[in-house]
């Protein structure tokens, strides 16, 4: 008879989302069409939003014709009253892709207070009230939840012609740590998402300047653009159990541009 002795093994991680509703915001292309996919194919139902119904409704019908449970929902989401409205007619969701966003870059004594309105004004006041609406709604329901702020590795450096994007995800990042706090009595993880570049319909005119481009390869240790594949699995994580300790934190996928 064996004396070894009985080894209990840890359980494995569950990174599927069965039985969730995850809202993902700026879902119509990008990194948030991705997003919206890579949860519902683990499992979650997703509420797909943007401002251009024909966009949202593609991406929603796409990822039902790829047997996930997928629903369009028109929404601007610079317009606090309006989400809270639509989000206040259904269920609560249990996790937010907080991602529409935007990017005006301009050499800092160039930036006109247009731009700067319209970049705060959805990165970070948007944001900030979709964060709210979400979390309004699971704590009524008394849910616990898990919210991802998109924000950027520009929030944790400084770019060129980038004063405007990076005050707005540096603020992002502030104001996640600080959700995080008042909400992990109530079972809400808040965690950011900090991406490098990633080629998207939002960086494909930058990526025309050939120099613009060499500048970035330059820069990214392992030596290639981001795909929106690259950050897919970090959301499904971020969503998941297997993250349940994670909160107030941010998860840099950047090829190793913040490491020097
Ligand atoms: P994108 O422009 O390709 O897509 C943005 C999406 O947001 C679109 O579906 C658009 O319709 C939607 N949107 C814009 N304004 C909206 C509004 N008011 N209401 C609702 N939806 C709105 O952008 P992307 O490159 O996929 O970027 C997504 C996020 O990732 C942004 O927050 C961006 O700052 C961040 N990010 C992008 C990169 C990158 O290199 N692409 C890198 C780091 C971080």
């Amino acid at each position: 008879m064996s004396t070894a002795p009985q080894v209990v093994l840890p359980a494995p991680p569950s990174f599927r989302l069965d039985g969730r509703r995850a809202l993902v915001t700026g879902a119509g292309r990008g990194i948030g069409l991705a997003a919206a996919a890579a949860l519902a194919h683990a499992g979650a139902h997703v509420l797909l939003c943007a401002r251009t119904t024909d966009e949202i409704e593609a991406a929603a019908a796409a990822i039902r014709a790829a047997r996930g449970t997928a629903e369009a929902l028109t929404l601007d989401v610079t317009d606090p009253d309006a989400v809270a409205k639509v989000l206040a007619e259904r269920p609560p969701v249990d996790i937010l892709v907080n991602n529409a966003g935007t990017n005006r870059p301009d050499f800092f004594t160039d930036v006109s207070i247009s731009d700067f309105d319209t970049v705060m004004a959805l990165n970070v006041r948007a944001t900030y009230f979709v964060a709210q609406s979400v979390a309004r709604g699971l704590i009524n329901a008394g849910r616990r939840g898990s919210i991802i702020n998109m924000s950027s590795q520009m929030g944790h450096v400084g770019g060129a012609r980038r004063s405007l994007y990076c005050a707005s995800k540096w603020a992002m990042e502030g104001f996640t740590k600080a959700m995080a706090i008042d909400l992990a009595p109530h079972g809400i993880r808040v965690n950011t998402l900090c991406p490098t570049y990633i080629e998207t319909p939002l960086t494909e005119p930058f990526f025309r300047d050939a120099t613009f481009r060499q500048s970035v390869l330059d820069k990214i240790k392992l030596g290639r653009i981001g795909q929106v594949d690259d950050l897919t699995g970090a959301i499904v994580f971020l969503a998941s159990d297997a993250s349940s300790l994670m909160t107030g934190s941010s998860m840099l996928i950047d090829g190793g541009w913040t490491a020097e």
